[in-house]
């Protein structure tokens, strides 16, 4: 596996002839707009730590059965960030002039905001909500941002449309996501630990003949890619995806 300059020096040449790209992405690709990621230096995991319970505890489908009070201040409050702006890195995604297909476990619609057409959100949307009594749907303007949501038409719990720790991924979404990484020239996975499964296994559908990883630190699976591009997507995406 390449590092360093190599590593930098080989995705600009993958990309020279805008091949067809999938596009992978997490929590990191979000953190330049002001949206902290969980695991990495200054994420989501050590505030969780006040109320007593895991992250992976705080955004499960129990807590949110269990518990809506605690469920719904930790999501207000560290989830949700409706003044986030598309960083340059989304940017950089969305005007790259080859084919490109974006596959991502963000949940804040940052990509379609930059103006990504073609977007799998694995981990659903907070854009997109939903009443658990009645089914009603809401976006996130048409709730209020604190304590818990009701549905004005029938009073039941109106929940965001995301995947909560205990929850199966949309059986479309992965399939989507699986056919674009056979298809695809050139795998970039950016701003990710691999940590989170089933979407970090996806990478193991992927063709591509070049397979590379951007990421601020090295992850579990830095093993899979050809070249390891170690830094900030902000300012490196920019300068590779023309
Ligand atoms: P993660 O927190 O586990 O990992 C983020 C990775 O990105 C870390 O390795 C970190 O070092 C790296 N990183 C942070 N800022 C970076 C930058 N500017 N440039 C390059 N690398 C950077 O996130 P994950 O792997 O996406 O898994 C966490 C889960 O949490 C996902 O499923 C996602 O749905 C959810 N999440 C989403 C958001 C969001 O929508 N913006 C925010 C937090 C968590």
């Amino acid at each position: 596996m390449l590092t360093g300059e190599e590593a930098l020096s080989f995705l600009k040449k993958e990309m020279k002839s805008h091949p067809s790209l999938a596009f992978l992405d997490g929590a990191g690709m979000s953190t330049a707009s002001g949206i902290p990621d969980f695991r990495g230096q200054t994420g989501i995991s050590r505030v969780a730590s006040r109320y007593g319970l895991s992250y992976e505890r705080l955004l499960s489908i129990d807590e949110l059965n269990e518990d809506p009070a605690t469920f719904f201040d930790f999501y207000w409050n560290f989830l949700v960030h409706d003044k986030a702006e598309p960083n340059a890195a989304h940017r950089a995604v969305a005007s790259y002039e080859g084919p490109i297909r974006v596959i991502t476990q963000n949940i804040d619609g940052l990509h379609q905001k930059a103006g990504s057409k073609d977007v799998v959100e694995l981990h659903g949307s907070i854009l997109r909500n939903h009443c658990l009594s009645c089914e009603s749907a809401y976006s996130l303007d048409e709730i209020p941002h604190r304590g818990i949501p009701r549905c004005p038409k029938c009073g039941g719990i109106v929940r965001p449309d995301i995947v909560l720790y205990g929850e199966e991924l949309d059986y479309e979404a992965l399939s989507d996501a699986e056919e674009i990484l056979e298809e695809s020239d050139v795998l970039i996975v950016a701003g990710t630990s691999l940590r989170v499964y089933p979407a970090a296994g996806l990478i193991y559908s992927s063709r591509a003949k070049a397979k590379i990883l951007v990421n601020a630190e090295p992850t579990p699976l830095n093993s899979f890619f050809d070249a390891f591009v170690q830094g900030d997507v902000a300012s490196i995406l920019p300068e590779v995806l023309k």
